[in-house]
């Protein structure tokens, strides 16, 4: 089965086509046929593409809005432009598969999308005003482009989380307040850390009961969850993604009384302030540079810049005290995880998080550790009481999976 997996956003569409099915699943040979991203809808987009690992094409193209883009996606899909063509025709694609931002409390795993499902996305819009409006414009833009009878399946980044139990996603205000509005943690990145977490005990060769781990995916957003069980008992995002770890351009936790002070004494209203701990603080803010963490590794090797050196130990120090903290809210774990684009690549981040771990039984291999960039292995010495593992990340992997399962009516894990 070929499912095209689409990640929509405001102004990008972000797409892969995965060829799989239950056999190469269970054999772990699904077929990436292709993968790229529109960016700079509603103007002169500009399109990368990359098709069987070949060479990355790019184009532009006037696409005014997501229905345009993906129309145009299938058009490179099928000619031959720059190779092989990757379909035949539409025909050949047998099911989109997409991420949703927010499933709220009511989506506990991923589904197909019917009508009822639709509007029960739509409800959520009010828990992820920026994200669910525009994953639903891409489920509309796949009915327009492939047909109303092409199965549609939606992989929620939440699901993952409804596991939490109750002391773990109430926030300790008038309890009105959640049953009126939905105000809880609900924790985001759950597909990365489903994904990870199920990587971990095939390595491991465990079953999902016998996984009891922490998995820190460190990308542009960033986030730490604690599995026990298989399941995930705690992480750290909330009712939005703003909160727990430093992120490139979010502030992570802070004293919500510092909210209004940074109103009265900028002369700012709520929303701008609000729109400033999401895009002008974390590694941007403290650093006064950049929110990429390869720039601030260049600058530190070149040259001592406090700003940049204090920006990543807020970072690091944020992430060791969220594992200390997830090792006694979870009774301990076998192992530390490590993904997304920092987590993947960066070991002298790795490193500083791990500095001081010792206590609880992490012992680094520095030279494994040094040695991994961008692989899956570990990181930490044979016998490590807790072991350290690097686990790349595949979101679009698990949403394809997913919508095969969700089709073909297969049990899925959590
Ligand atoms: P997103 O959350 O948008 O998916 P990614 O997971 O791609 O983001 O992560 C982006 C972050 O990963 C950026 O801060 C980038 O600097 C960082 N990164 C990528 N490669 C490296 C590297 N080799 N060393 C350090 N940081 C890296």
């Amino acid at each position: 089965m070929n499912v095209l997996v689409l990640n929509a956003g405001s102004s990008s569409l972000k797409f892969q086509v995965i060829a799989t099915d239950m056999d190469r699943i269970a054999k772990d040979g699904d077929e990436r046929l292709s993968r790229g991203q529109v960016e700079r809808i509603g103007g002169e987009a500009v399109v990368t593409m990359q098709n069987r690992g070949g060479p990355r094409l790019k184009s532009t193209a006037q696409l005014h809005d997501i229905t345009a883009a993906l129309r145009y996606v299938l058009g490179r899909l099928i000619s031959d432009e720059g190779g092989a063509p990757v379909l035949k025709g539409p025909g050949d694609i047998h099911a989109l598969g997409h991420r949703i931002v927010h499933g709220g409390e009511i989506f506990t795993q991923s589904s197909m999308i019917t009508p009822q499902v639709l509007q029960q996305i739509e409800d959520c819009i009010d828990l992820a005003p920026l994200h669910n409006p525009n994953n639903l414009k891409g489920v509309a833009a796949g009915y327009e482009v492939f047909g109303k009878q092409i199965p549609q399946v939606a992989v929620f980044d939440t699901a993952f989380h409804t596991s939490l139990p109750e002391h773990a996603y109430l926030y300790a205000i008038p309890y009105h307040l959640y049953r009126r509005h939905g105000i809880r943690r609900y924790g985001f990145h759950g597909t990365s850390h489903r994904y990870v977490s199920y990587r971990y005990r095939k390595l491991r060769q465990l079953t999902r009961e016998q996984t009891n781990v922490i998995t820190l995916h460190l990308g542009n957003g960033c986030s730490a969850a604690a599995i026990r069980g298989g399941k995930s008992v705690e992480t750290s995002m909330g009712m939005t993604p703003l909160e727990g770890l430093v992120m490139g351009t979010r502030a992570g936790d802070l004293d919500p009384a510092i909210v209004n002070v940074i109103a009265n004494k900028e002369g700012l209203s709520l929303s701008q302030v609000e729109a400033m701990l999401n895009t002008q603080s974390g590694l941007l803010g403290l650093s006064g540079l950049t929110n990429d963490m390869r720039v601030l590794h260049e600058e530190s090797a070149m040259h001592e810049d406090h700003r940049v050196r204090v920006a990543i130990e807020v970072f690091c120090y944020r992430a060791r005290k969220y594992i200390g903290a997830f090792l006694a809210a979870m009774g301990g774990a076998d192992a530390l995880i490590f993904t997304g684009g920092i987590g993947e690549n960066s070991p002298e981040i790795r490193e500083q998080i791990c500095a001081g771990l010792e206590w609880a039984g992490f012992r680094m291999d520095t030279g494994r550790n040094r040695a991994l960039a961008g692989k899956e292995g570990a990181i930490t010495a044979d016998g490590s009481a807790l072991a350290g593992y690097v686990i790349p990340t595949d979101e679009e992997l698990l949403i394809a999976r997913d919508t095969v399962r969700v089709i073909l009516g297969e049990p899925h894990p959590s």
